[in-house]
């Protein structure tokens, strides 16, 4: 595995949600833009917040993935599923970069807990 490749993969994507993950919550405290006192401008503004919070919660969650992606990569455990052991796809890898459970013990999870072993 051309782990040179993934490490620069992970690296340039975590670098896309901060910048992305930064600007929203920017917006977020209207520093640019601060609330407007007309009221339907506001419903709008309070709707885009959401918006950007539900962007900013899984950005957060994706970089949460990534960096434990990167830990991997420095412990020579990427591209092994924390749950058996075994080889992740790599199929499944050139998607999910940061996946850390092969696809089988992925559908296993999303139809409840089970142990390995
Ligand atoms: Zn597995």
């Amino acid at each position: 595995m051309d782990t040179q490749a993934v490490r620069a993969r992970l690296l340039r994507r975590r670098e896309e949600l901060q910048s992305r993950a930064s600007s929203a919550s920017a917006d977020l405290r209207h520093e640019s833009d601060p609330l407007s006192a007309d009221f339907a401008e506001q419903v709008t503004q309070r709707e885009s917040d959401e918006v950007l919070g539900a962007i900013t919660e899984s950005a957060r969650e994706e970089l949460r993935q990534i960096q434990a992606a990167l830990r991997r990569l420095e412990a020579g455990t990427y591209g092994i599923c924390i749950v058996c052991g075994e080889p992740i796809e790599a199929g499944r890898l050139a998607a999910v970069p940061y996946a850390d459970c092969c696809r089988a013990c992925a559908d296993g999870q999303r139809g409840g807990p089970r142990r390995a072993g």
